[in-house]
């Protein structure tokens, strides 16, 4: 890593957050592991429950809490910490965008142990059989997620099993009816791996759960050590391949961490930086730069209306639209005494394109920043148009079934950041006129779907190593050959136990 500052090592000095006694970072570990997310603590969990043994995760964040948002506050107060992430301690974004207002505002990074497995909502849906249809995807990794191979279930049945478990044996509330008919649809209960606790408490799954030891601090399984505060700044790259990482630990001491295997899961962008740094280094990319970069498209309204007219309170969705590469998703939520929120939303893909990309500038100082710059392509834009259209239809429809006035439905510009997701905040739908529905359409950047920015199949192989940086792998969205319209993590969950058992074996 030429230019970089020497690397001191800080074996004499105990750390101050994460589990178990004070222990110096390790010089050595087999597998290091970047970033406790729900990708990073996933693989973790995968490993050691293949017997792996010297697992290494670093983690920028602390690890005291390990709380599910919705777990620790109310509903009102945990969309609060979402949607206006300055009121987050742990909201961090470490890019700069180039084409604002897409990747600014809510678009960042909840680091802290678990990173966004603790604010998720578990939306579990598998990708789209037209989305992960090679070319898109591998066929080898298309084959693991949705038949299985050697006699053993499908990655998405295995993982929708445990999750189902985890969640006490369903994905909705058993007061939601198996159909729910509104604006001419039919809608099914949207699969959610959440356990419901007392008052308006909930918690999302995550791995993590099994870590929480006394007093929430993490107990991760033997095999695998935890250390937080720990920053990576860059792989070590030497001779052509991975050797370790250079991190920055809780003491603010540079250090590096040798490895066999490095796996980059800190988020989309942040890996995506750290490895457009090693390729870089390891002389493999053109210009210090990766495209392919993308996050859902979503635009939706909310009215709030009688709640005698409307159906239970619950979260609902229709299938994909393959043609619109879309879904109509509908949550209906209690609004105070006979009235009711109508939340409609539609979820698109993004198709990949080599204009939205992480960029960085080589310097000689650590880290380097990360820029994104993002673009849609001809049929994204048809693709938005054809999701207002299908919103105007439904509430169309919809409210002459309510018998309340059908308001048309107006959008503005997309990208109008005084139009984006976060009208959906408690005190923002509360100044509401009953009955007329207000619009919003997300910016880029800001669903927390961000990804395709490291491909399977093409920068890496379908076992998920760089190609071209032999010892360095990813997990998460950010390997996505293509997004679909699903929610991503039940894939990237299945993803990372996928690695597991690839790593496992060797
Ligand atoms: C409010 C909300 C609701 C959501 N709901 C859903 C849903 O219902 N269904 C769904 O499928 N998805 C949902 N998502 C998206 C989902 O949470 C993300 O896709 C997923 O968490 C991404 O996983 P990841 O491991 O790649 O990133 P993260 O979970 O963000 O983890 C990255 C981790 O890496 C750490 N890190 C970053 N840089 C470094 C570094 N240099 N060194 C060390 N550590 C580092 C971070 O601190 C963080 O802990 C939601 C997200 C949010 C915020």
């Amino acid at each position: 890593m030429s230019g970089h500052p020497p690397p001191k090592h800080d074996a004499a000095r105990p750390r101050t957050s994460g589990p178990g006694p004070s222990r110096p970072v390790p010089a050595h570990a087999r597998i290091v592991i970047v970033g406790g997310g729900l990708a990073g603590v996933e693989l973790a969990a995968a490993l050691a429950g293949h017997g792996a043994q010297d697992v290494l995760l670093l983690e920028a964040g602390p690890g005291q809490d390990l709380a599910h948002i919705h777990m620790t506050h109310p509903q009102k107060t945990a969309t609060e910490i979402v949607f206006a992430p300055e009121r987050d301690p742990h909201f961090h974004r470490p890019w700069r965008s180039q084409t604002p207002p897409h990747y600014t505002g809510i678009s960042g990074l909840r680091r802290r142990l678990g990173g966004r497995s603790l604010y998720w909502h578990g939306v579990i849906l598998p990708l789209e059989d037209w989305a992960l249809h090679p070319p898109g995807w591998p066929a080898e990794v298309v084959a693991d997620l949705t038949t299985g191979v050697a006699g053993k279930p499908s990655w998405y049945d295995r993982v929708t099993a445990d999750l189902t478990a985890w969640s006490g044996g369903t994905l909705w509330d058993p007061a939601q009816p198996a159909r729910t008919a509104l604006g001419g649809h039919e809608f099914r209960p949207l699969p959610r791996a959440c356990r419901r606790l007392p008052g308006d408490r909930w918690e999302a799954y995550t791995a993590l759960d099994a870590w929480r030891g006394p007093a929430g601090r993490p107990v991760p399984p033997p095999g695998v050590q935890v250390h937080c505060d720990s920053e990576v700044l860059a792989v070590d790259v030497h001779d052509g391949r991975a050797r370790g990482v250079l991190a920055r630990t809780a003491y603010g001491t540079l250090t590096t961490i040798a490895a066999d295997t490095v796996v980059l899961c800190a988020g989309t962008v942040e890996s995506t930086r750290l490895a457009v740094h090693a390729l870089t280094e390891a002389g493999a990319l053109p210009q210090p730069r990766l495209g392919g970069l993308a996050d859902h498209i979503v635009q939706g309204f909310v009215a709030r209306l009688p709640a005698d007219r409307l159906p239970a309170p619950g979260s609902y969705h229709l299938p994909t639209d393959p043609a619109l590469r879309s879904y109509l998703r509908m949550d209906i939520h209690d609004d105070g005494p006979g009235r009711a929120l109508l939340d409609v939303r539609v979820t698109g893909e993004q198709l990949p394109n080599d204009h939205s990309a992480v960029e960085c500038r080589p310097s000689g100082e650590l880290p380097w920043q990360a820029r994104i710059h993002t673009e849609l392509l001809p049929e994204d834009r048809q693709m938005i148009s054809g999701q207002r259209d299908l919103l105007r239809d439904f509430w169309a429809v919809a409210a002459a079934e309510l018998g309340v006035p059908a308001t048309p439905l107006e959008f503005t510009d997309f990208g109008d950041a005084d139009r984006d997701n976060t009208r959906v905040l408690p005190d923002r739908t509360r100044r509401q006129s009953a009955g007329r529905p207000e619009t919003w359409t997300s910016l880029l950047g800001t669903e927390d779907h961000e990804g395709g920015s490291l491909p399977l199949g093409r920068l890496l192989d379908a076992r998920h190593a760089f190609t071209a940086l032999p010892g360095l792998y990813a997990a998460g969205p950010a390997v996505f050959p293509r997004l679909g319209a699903a929610n991503p993590s039940l894939t990237a969950i299945a993803l990372s136990r996928r690695l597991a058992a690839l790593l496992a074996e060797a």
